[in-house]
């Protein structure tokens, strides 16, 4: 399948984008009136696409979830249960969580072209000519970032083409926040040098008021993370359902981050879908259930088609760990946005400790006051804004009572899909109707995410194929997505199936006419076969199991 592509093979991100648009897999969020930053919409075959990944997601790690044995590599049998929260929670949530006080990035704003860039993200490099020496700062991919800023210092130092060995360059690419200031930086898009102010924080949540009243008392955030809303309900699913330790909880559902500077398509989104897990576990247990949750994610990817050198694990090195993580990994996937060898997070497996579920605790807020100001105890330290309810598990068998640990898999189903877009798409040769090679698109899903799973095709559009093709695609659509094409040379409508990943083309002939039979043509591989209607449901039916 994809994971088998040559990593020569050209995948360039302009070549992705343009078939995503050009197809309907996704379109810039109100485009007619020039677009929303950071906003995407997902076309009718994104949208077919993204829930397959989601629904993938959900009934591989909930609703076929075996309880009754333990999986392999699993220490234990486990259970699996959801949740859907909501997206508005009580803003004590996200100060208890951290995320009011912590969960900020770094912005500079340009004094000249009135832009906000993030700071972390701002690239320079120091060019010299006509004896003098400026840092050309940039916001590009890294395959591009020098050749604008060659653009840009040609312009700043009024150098033309003629003269282009004139300029130099000293040392290579540095992010900004290895400059002590940024006197001498020429801001990206400025014309004048020195324009960034200083770096301020800039908090990520996007803020709302709820009810009629606009006061500090209304203020609420649109959820960063569909985290927070399982630890909250952690009781309420103990109380309420048969789980017992060790057990998981997933949510699937919308975030939102006010991201400084939205970028690499849906990448790095403002608005996007999570797909999480809370696993809760014995404290005793959980290193092992945190190389249970690490493996078994990676080879969730690979299992549909992201393999070899795009996709990685990395472990996070202990600096780079939250106070409370004993250990965290990243997988990572080689987007053809990003520079040879750099890789962009998918998922997030980390674990947590009790660090959630006491914090959610401990402390407790007097309700008359606002949740988001600091309120101090008696010694004058702030007084820490947890629920004060018993969030502790006691052990239906051993009746011990614990805080359990958590292991959390956070994946963004954005990010998925993406990378799933991104490793599927090739360009190879096909013969056309007449024989001849012709380069062709494919995209190479696997079957269970492929928007359309099958199209059916009347070789020629009369002697009763047509009827006969539409019974069968009449059929077939009640088993899965089936498209039904009659228009143009069959070889064109194959190719245009095998762009937006159908595995499966289904022509209809005058053989079928007399017998029934029919050519299955697999996308990959091109080969055809002559089956008969009853096998044509349960070959794709075995495909998409995989
Ligand atoms: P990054 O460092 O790339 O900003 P993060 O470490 O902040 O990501 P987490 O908070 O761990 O991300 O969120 C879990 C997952 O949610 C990420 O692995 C990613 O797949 C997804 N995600 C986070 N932010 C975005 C975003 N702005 N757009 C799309 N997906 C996102």
């Amino acid at each position: 399948m994809a994971g088998d592509r040559s990593p020569t093979e050209e995948r360039t991100m302009e070549k992705i984008v343009s078939l995503c648009r050009r197809r309907g897999f996704l379109f810039q969020s109100s485009e007619i009136y020039g677009g929303m930053n950071g906003c995407w919409d997902y076309g009718p075959l994104g949208v077919e696409l993204k829930r397959n990944v989601k629904d993938a997601w959900w009934q591989d790690m909930v609703s076929r979830h075996d309880d009754s044995r333990p999986l392999e590599g699993a220490p234990a049998s486990f259970e699996m249960v959801g949740l859907d929260c909501t997206i508005i929670m009580h803003p004590q949530v996200w100060k208890c969580s951290g995320h009011y006080d912590l969960f900020h990035d770094e912005m500079v704003d340009c004094r000249e072209t009135k832009k906000r860039y993030r700071f972390d993200q701002i690239r320079a490099r120091w060019a010299l000519a006509k004896g003098r020496r400026v840092c050309i700062a940039v916001i590009a991919d890294a395959e591009e970032e020098h050749e604008i800023a060659t653009a840009r210092a040609m312009k700043h130092f009024r150098l033309r083409a003629k003269n282009a060995e004139e300029l130099s360059w000293d040392g290579e690419f540095f992010g900004l926040d290895e400059l002590g200031d940024t006197s001498e930086v020429l801001a990206p898009d400025a014309k004048e040098v020195g324009t960034l102010t200083e770096p301020r924080e800039f908090n990520l949540m996007f803020q709302t008021n709820v009810g009629a009243m606009v006061d500090a008392d209304a203020t609420a955030f649109l959820r960063p993370e569909t985290a927070q809303g399982i630890f909250v309900n952690f009781k309420n699913v103990v109380d309420s359902s048969r789980v017992s330790i060790p057990f998981g909880v997933a949510q699937v559902g919308k975030s939102f981050r006010n991201e400084i500077t939205p970028r690499n398509f849906t990448f790095r989104s403002r608005e996007f879908e999570q797909m999480e897990i809370e696993f809760f576990c014995h404290p005793s247990e959980s290193a092992e259930w945190y190389r249970y949750w690490r493996d078994r994610r990676l080879s969730w990817y690979h299992r549909y088609g992201l393999a070899g050198e795009h996709l990685r694990m990395r472990e996070h090195e202990a600096d780079e760990l939250s106070h409370y993580s004993t250990g965290t990994a990243d997988i990572e996937y080689a987007f053809p946005f990003l520079a040879e060898g750099d890789f962009g997070e998918l998922e997030g497996v980390a674990h947590r400790g009790d660090f959630d579920l006491r914090s959610h605790s401990e402390g407790k807020l007097d309700p008359s006051s606002n949740p988001l100001t600091v309120q101090r105890g008696e010694d004058g330290k702030p007084v820490h804004r947890g629920s004060g309810k018993d969030l502790s598990y006691r052990d239906p068998v051993t009746n011990e009572r614990f805080l359990p640990h958590v292991i959390e898999p956070s994946a963004g189903a954005d990010r998925a899909t993406l990378a799933f877009l991104c490793e599927a798409y090739t360009e190879d040769e096909a013969p056309d109707d007449a024989g001849k090679l012709q380069s062709r698109t494919v995209l190479r899903f696997h079957p269970r995410l492929a928007p359309v799973k099958a199209a059916v095709l009347p070789l020629v559009k009369k002697d009763g194929m047509p009827e006969h093709a539409q019974a069968l695609y009449r059929e077939l659509k009640q088993e899965f997505p089936t498209y039904y094409d009659e228009k143009a040379a069959v070889g064109r409508r194959y190719r245009r199936q095998d762009e937006i990943g159908t595995p499966f083309c289904i022509t209809v002939d005058g053989e079928s006419l007399s017998d029934g039979t029919v050519t299955l043509r697999e996308r990959d591989s091109m080969e055809q076969r002559r089956v008969s209607p009853d096998e044509v449901v349960s070959i794709i039916r075995d495909a998409i199991r995989g």
